[in-house]
């Protein structure tokens, strides 16, 4: 182990860690393809990619001399009284394949942040044409968001991990994803009454993932967008986790048919390489900032919004999702993780195994997940398990070969 490691962790801070209890982290030192390599030379394949960015995998030679190329020109400029151009070709690129209608893009510098610009845009969009008193949301019972204020506010405080913030946070209103006429109804009804104080309705399409990797049908997605239009509510689709293919489409909106208000990006948008987020809105959402008082103005401006090599690491990013075959991959990494996960099923303690696009899922009634992890360590494979859920979100390029030695790990590990 090298020595800035060997001396234990006495500065940093870890992110979701008992860091009383929790065993130590391993440390990464290289990266490539759909492999992390240990400081003491271990490989491992990787099940996460990167918590499903590095959809291209790691070091993919386009994006790195994208940003090589980038990095000499200019590595960052304020976006604030400048433009460049990686920043305006990415705006234009993303507004040509989002789902129609989403022709304006504000990049922020995360996930949680494009969230939060949602939030933004949509209650000042209200605001701005004159209905006020229209700044809540409805989001949905296990659903996640981020871990801003804002983004935590509409992302189940009651169940999720940020329960610790649920009386800090502003009141929102959090309702069980329909599933059948009853309950459609009975969201519809709901709707009706808050219609008036509600700004619009938040939703990760198809998965949810940190709140569990559920699942719901294309069918009950458009349902609930019928509804929100019905009362002219803003719909925005968090697509930050199942954007770029991840669920089996460019976007998991366009497998339900529709075009949300406002959608969100991060993740997997520069191909994992550095961070990014964006925000897309429709024309007349935009319009609506448009007047001679400068208070209808949109007031957002992270330092690092459209930061040249981020936006530059994008455009490549999109290249490869042009030029390569990344649905047929999907499309057999689907087939495959359905046939290879399927023995879990029946395995003790294995409640459910779902799988959807480029995700699988074991759900188990109860795991122990640092155990776990180590396990599939010394199996050669980076998996990361949480709450009851072990899952797979590899990189999309991933091998049939590689593919197979994650789910070998997950049958071999259950059974004991
Ligand atoms: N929304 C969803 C659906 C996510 O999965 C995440 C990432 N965990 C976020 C928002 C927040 O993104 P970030 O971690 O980049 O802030």
């Amino acid at each position: 182990m090298q020595d800035w490691y060997g001396q234990g962790l006495p500065h940093i801070w870890l992110p979701y860690t008992q860091m009383q209890t929790a065993p130590p982290p391993q440390a990464a030192v290289r990266t490539s393809a759909c492999r992390i390599t240990l400081t003491d030379g271990r490989e491992l394949i990787d099940g996460v990619a990167s918590w499903w960015s590095a959809a291209h995998g790691y070091n993919h030679p386009h994006i790195v001399s994208a940003i090589e190329a980038q990095l000499k020109q200019m590595p960052h400029v304020m976006f604030g009284g400048l433009v460049h151009e990686p920043a305006l070709t990415l705006a234009k690129r993303l507004s040509a394949i989002a789902p129609a209608g989403l022709t304006r893009v504000f990049f922020g510098d995360s996930g949680s942040i494009a969230v939060e610009v949602a939030l933004k845009i949509a209650i000042q969009y209200w605001k701005n044409i004159g209905k006020s008193g229209k700044d809540r949301f409805v989001c949905f019972t296990n659903g996640y968001h981020g871990d801003t204020l804002g983004a935590m506010a509409i992302s189940d405080p009651e169940h999720s991990m940020h329960k610790a913030f649920r009386h800090s946070i502003v009141h929102q209103y959090v309702m069980d994803i329909p599933s059948d006429e009853y309950s459609f109804a009975e969201f519809d009804t709901l709707l009706s009454g808050i219609q008036k104080e509600v700004a619009g309705v938040i939703i990760e399409p198809l998965v949810q993932g940190a709140g569990g990797m559920r699942f719901h049908e294309p069918d009950v997605l458009a349902e609930i967008y019928r509804i929100a239009k019905k009362y002219d509510l803003l719909f925005i689709a968090d697509e930050i986790a199942t954007g770029f293919y991840r669920t089996g489409n460019m976007f998991a909106c366009n497998e339900a048919g529709i075009s949300p208000d406002i959608m969100c990006l991060g993740k997997a948008l520069t191909g994992g390489a550095i961070t990014l987020g964006a925000t897309l809105a429709r024309e007349e959402i935009f319009a609506a900032f448009l007047s001679d008082d400068p208070d209808h103005a949109l007031m957002h401006g992270p330092t690092f919004m459209a930061n040249p090599l981020a936006t530059a690491a994008a455009n490549a990013s999109l290249d490869l999702f042009e030029r390569e075959p990344r649905l047929k991959q999907v499309e057999a990494i689907e087939a495959q993780l359905r046939e290879e996960l399927a023995p879990c099923e029946g395995l003790p303690g294995v409640v459910d195994v779902r799988v959807k696009g480029a995700i699988g899922v074991v759900q188990m009634e109860k795991l122990d997940k640092y155990a776990l992890r180590q396990k599939f360590i010394e199996r050669g494979v980076w998996i990361r398990p949480f709450g009851d859920i072990i899952y797979l979100a590899p990189p999309l390029v991933i091998a049939p070969e590689e593919l197979a030695r994650l789910t070998q790990a997950i049958h071999e590990v259950i059974k004991g």
